[in-house]
């Protein structure tokens, strides 16, 4: 399949490690969950190519970082203008090695692209501190300083963005970086790693490792010492053995993990309001998104005919290629996705939910699965626990205020929650019962560089975007002068 590029160069297969691109000794097979095509034969790095590309990294970070954040901040923006010129093909890479409809891949594009101008921006602000001293003759000063190589492990299913918001706070703050994009979909990171070469980033500032040895790979960047912080998006099981990994050399960590996101729409919400945001929601990357809301509630007076029109809603959507423009709900991204989402349904069905609208697989191809609504979920259903990563919306009546904020609460993870209602004094109460990161209310979208992205307990540690973003990739120095 020929995937139509202005610029074909920007498929590339090759990782970067110090300016060079590097093919390496073996290559793994990139597909499209779409069609099970072979887009390109993608480097397969070793943990060996992981040391020579944190050498390279380490080795690049004094200069880098004694460049003027206005310098650092024209090439990054400078990066910015050409991710938005060769938007399309990204996107289209992007759609290519994971599926996601084509309108959300330019989306991701737009999304990643903003957190470079962001923290292009916010480099330039990154400022100290003079503190009245304790003693007559004592100053006392805070420098803050990049905090040296950055090691980033990312997922598939924002092959992009995930990367675009590490990568921009930590050049920014003056950090050179090693990025390692999930095994299935390189192509993004490295057509991204083109683009800011040819926007001057210096030969070992950014390097990208692709390689299918994830435990190795990333076990280099945690135990390697030159590696002064790990950024990592993923699941919450991995993020317990990086964090293992990681208590080797006190390695600095920032994990945005699993997520088991509620939406609660209560009785004086607004239906249709609703429904468009659990949609949003819900079925956004085919509920392969970690603030996917995973669990839908709606009070006693709403439930009916809020199920009736999300049922309608969802029946309407189509399924089918993210390359081609009238699809919403594109393929899964492998069979082990496949077969969470039918293991969830099975368990709810066979616990008594009741099927509204979808429930099955598509005749698209083995990777489809209509999108999905069920009623009627049983306490203990597996949907209600766990993180389905797929396209399956199971809605629970509730009664109270209390009994919800209770329902909503009873998971380990702590990242996105949402809820509607049109009540001031509720609003406050339950926004602030809520034990989450991110709080949706009166909106199923809530992710923009401008705001602190990440989770409370087992769903992670630090924030990404925002002013806040780029402190995690800064050391505090507190210098105490006599004069
Ligand atoms: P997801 O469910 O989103 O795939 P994972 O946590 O499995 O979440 O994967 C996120 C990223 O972590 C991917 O790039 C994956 O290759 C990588 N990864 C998986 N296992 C390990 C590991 N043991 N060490 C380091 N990285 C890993």
């Amino acid at each position: 399949m020929s995937l139509d590029l202005a610029r074909p160069e920007l498929l590339e297969p090759r990782a970067l490690i110090a300016g060079a691109w590097i093919a390496g000794q073996n290559r793994s097979d990139v597909t499209n969950p779409a069609t099970g095509e072979v887009i390109a034969h993608a480097a397969d790095l070793t943990a060996a190519e992981m040391r020579q590309a944190i050498d390279a990294a380490h080795d690049a970070g004094p200069a880098w970082a004694a460049r003027t954040a206005r310098e650092r901040a024209d090439i990054l923006m400078r990066w910015h203008d050409l991710m938005l010129d060769n938007q399309e093909d990204l996107a289209r890479i992007l759609t290519a090695e994971m599926g996601k409809p084509i309108a959300e891949a330019r989306g991701e594009i737009a999304y990643g692209a903003s957190f470079i101008r962001w923290f292009a921006e916010e480099g330039r602000r990154v400022y100290g501190d003079i503190i009245p001293g304790h003693q007559p003759d004592k100053r006392i000063m805070v420098l803050k300083q990049p905090i040296g190589v950055v090691g980033s492990i990312t997922p598939w299913n924002f092959p992009n963005a995930m990367i675009a918001r590490k990568v921009a706070p930590a050049l920014a703050a003056g950090c050179t970086f090693v990025g390692r994009p999930a095994e299935s979909t390189p192509l993004s990171a490295t057509a991204m790693a083109r683009l800011g070469h040819e926007a001057g980033l210096p030969d070992g500032v950014l390097n990208i490792v692709t390689g299918s040895d994830s435990a190795g790979l990333g076990a280099e960047l945690c135990r390697n010492p030159k590696v002064r912080k790990l950024t990592f998006t993923g699941s919450t099981e991995v993020g317990r053995i990086l964090m293992r990994q990681c208590a080797q050399n006190i390695t600095k960590l920032s994990l945005e993990l699993g997520g088991n996101a509620p939406f609660i729409v209560f009785d004086d919400a607004d239906l249709e309001a609703a429904v468009q945001g659990a949609i949003m929601a819900k079925y956004r990357n085919g509920g392969q998104t970690c603030v996917c809301a995973n669990r839908i509630y709606v009070q006693d007076g709403l439930h009916d005919a809020f199920v009736e029109r999300l049922g309608e809603a969802v029946a309407a959507m189509k399924v089918g290629p993210g390359l081609d423009e009238t699809n919403q709900i594109g393929p899964l991204i492998d069979q082990p996705a496949m077969d969470k989402v039918q293991a969830h349904l099975d368990d709810a069905v066979g616990r008594g939910a009741r099927l509204v609208a979808g429930g099955r697989r598509s005749d698209q191809g083995p990777l489809y699965f209509e999108p999905t609504v069920l009623a009627d979920i049983q306490p203990g259903t597996r949907l209600l626990a766990e993180e389905t990563f797929g396209p399956i919306a199971p809605v629970v009546r509730f009664h109270s205020e209390t009994e919800v904020i209770a329902m909503a609460n009873a998971t380990e993870f702590g990242l996105a929650a949402y809820f509607y209602t049109r009540d001031l004094g509720r609003s406050w109460r339950v926004a602030e019962a809520l034990e989450y990161g991110i709080v949706g209310l009166n909106t199923g979208l809530i992710s923009t560089a401008e705001a602190p992205f990440g989770g409370v307990k087992a769903s992670g540690l630090g924030r990404e975007g925002s002013r806040y973003g780029i402190d995690d990739f800064l050391e505090i120095k507190y210098l105490c002068a006599a004069v």
